[in-house]
């Protein structure tokens, strides 16, 4: 039989950190990488297109999962994660945030993350990033990742930030900084209104390398151990069972999803789930799986009126054109132009909501698209309460887990919604957006402020989503629940680490692209010599 492939290096997906670390990683010559990736080459025509980002959903660059049944909503949430190179940086929603100073200080203090605090962290986002407007100290305008303005921003966006500010909210200079509060514009994660995902910041332009192998369509099945420690990976790859031999370490970056459904699969988790599905035991860790957690967004939409620029449908011939030839128009937007984060709870000044919302319907879960133009604003509770877990459906890796995140079910995190929605509405009465707003689309009502709490409650049950951002599977930290030590290595295993957005202990105050890529940034330090910056 012949021997096994070996490398140095075997990282598992090839999303937001996996591009990072392969890209870090094959820095050095002599260090042998081997990316393997169940997705496709990120060839989808809809990818680079910012306005077309709604056109991934359900497509083959998307996992397409559903939560269980949610018992505090009472039903099920469609949750779309990337499936292609770049994971979920090629399918999201581009918007550029890194969270608050408090939760990494939150990760180091309260979990035991040692060395990830907000002043050790900070330099991690600046060496990722390209800032088309602001630098140094605080952003980075040398890295891989372009961040930019964005190129198209509709009049109802400026008209939603004026109005916020007449509200009482102060303007935001730098929204993508650290601890923002007010109201502004967002920032992308664009190059020339063109998406850039970590497959574009980083992978492409390593792929020359010799030193780096890259392999798509390849699902990796089990983590190959030898008494606790991690010599290799298998996979499957055109109906073939391969193995691959890491003769340093073995990196999982396949999501929050998978990372611990792969660990589970190979022996690593909790004794039940392991027992249950005739797993055998290679090492006892309670934590995977569990701690699942995420933003929830919940939406108001009015139909609109008198804009110069009337919007029903951003997809059309003409601006696919405009697009095609300058790279902005419409198609430029990546639906989420104006953002504010505020706190809604009394006596607490630290933000505790995000508020997110464009020229169009698309955050929809579920419903028919309006046939008029619209305006959606979204609210979004950033430190939400309810946790979850992640468990296997089966042993088969071909089958999907169970996503259990439990939306809902502490009642503090329906109160900041309700609050952030009240905000919404209010903001929804200053000029100059109110001349915009024709009326209520959902909630259907002709009065929004004169909705009761138990309506508005409703409300949120029936049309919140996921806004995107599950973390905390395979947890970090020092406690016995955490999976991975502050050096993101399993814990009870040697030659084996996780690296991806299932290690924040507790979700950032943002979106969480940026703090992930942040994260696999560090790791690689972690893993090889540190670079000097
Ligand atoms: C629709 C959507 C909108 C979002 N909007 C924003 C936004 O606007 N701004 C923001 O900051 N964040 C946003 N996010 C969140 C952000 O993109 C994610 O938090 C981040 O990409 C997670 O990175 P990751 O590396 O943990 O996982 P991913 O990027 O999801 O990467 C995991 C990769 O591993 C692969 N993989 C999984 N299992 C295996 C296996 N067994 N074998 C081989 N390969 C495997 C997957 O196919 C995937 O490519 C959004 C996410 C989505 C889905």
């Amino acid at each position: 039989m012949a021997s096994p492939e070996s490398f140095d290096y075997i990282i598992v997906g090839a999303g937001s950190a996996g591009c990072v670390l392969a890209s870090r990683l094959s820095e050095d010559p002599a260090a042998r990488v081997l990316l393997l990736e169940v997705g496709g080459e990120d060839t989808n025509e809809n990818i680079k297109a910012p306005a077309a980002v709604g056109l991934l959903f359900h497509s083959e660059v998307d996992w397409d999962y559903r939560t269980v049944e949610q018992e505090a909503a009472a039903r099920a949430f469609y949750w779309p994660r990337g499936k292609t190179l770049g994971g979920s940086s090629s399918t999201n929603v581009m918007i550029y945030a890194r969270g608050q100073r408090e939760d990494y200080d939150g990760w180091r203090d309260e979990h035991g993350a040692t060395g990830w605090g907000f002043k050790d962290v900070q330099p991690y986002f600046v060496r990722a990033e390209r800032n088309n407007r602001h630098g140094p100290p605080s952003h980075g305008t040398g890295g891989p990742l372009h961040v930019e303005d964005r190129r198209y921003t509709h009049e109802l966006s400026h008209a939603w930030v004026d109005a916020a500010l007449a509200w009482g909210l102060p303007p935001v200079g730098d929204i993508a900084g650290a601890s923002p509060q007010g109201a502004g514009l967002t920032q992308v994660t664009c190059r020339d209104g063109r998406r850039w995902s970590t497959a574009d910041a980083y992978l492409r332009p390593a792929l020359d390398r010799e030193n780096l192998t890259v392999r798509t369509g390849a699902l990796a099945t089990r983590v190959v151990l030898e008494r606790t420690k991690a010599v290799g990976v298998t996979y499957l790859r055109d109906g073939t069972e391969h193995f691959a031999r890491a003769d340093s370490e073995v990196l999982l970056s396949g999501g929050v999803v998978n990372s611990p459904q792969l660990l589970m699969l190979s022996g690593i988790g909790p004794t039940e789930v392991l027992r249950e599905h005739g797993i055998d035991t290679a090492v006892v860790s309670p934590g995977v799986g569990k701690n699942l957690h995420d933003h929830v967004l919940a939406p108001i939409v009015w139909e609109t009126r008198d804009t110069s620029d009337v919007i029903l449908d951003l997809l059309t011939p003409e601006n696919l054109q405009q697009w095609t030839k300058t790279s902005d128009g419409p198609f430029a937007s990546n639906y989420a132009e104006a953002m504010a984060y505020l706190s809604v709870t009394p006596g607490v000044s630290r933000p505790d909501t995000q508020l997110t919302g464009g020229p169009t319907a698309f955050i929809l879960s579920g419903q028919e698209m309006p046939a008029r133009p619209v305006f959606t604003m979204n609210a979004t509770g950033l430190q939400p309460r309810s946790r979850g877990q992640l468990t296997l459906a089966s042993k088969d890796p071909q089958e999907k887990p169970l996503i259990d995140p439990r939306y809902f079910t502490d009642p503090e995190d329906v109160t900041t919604l309700l609050r952030g929605l009240r905000t919404v509405i209010e903001i929804g009465e200053q000029k100059p957006l109110a001349e915009f707003l024709a009326r209520p689309y959902m909630p259907d009502s002709t009065d929004l402020a004169a909705l009761d709490e138990a309506t508005l409650a409703n409300h949120i049950r029936t049309w919140s989503g996921t806004c995107y951002h599950p973390v905390g599977t395979c947890a970090m930290g020092d406690s016995d629940a955490a999976v991975v030590d502050p050096e993101l290595r399993v814990r009870g295993v040697t030659g084996l680490r996780v690296v991806d957005a299932s290690v924040m202990p507790t979700i950032t105050s943002g979106n969480t692209n940026a703090p992930t890529i942040m994260i696999a940034e560090k790791a690689a330090d972690l893993i090889r010599r540190p670079l000097t910056s």
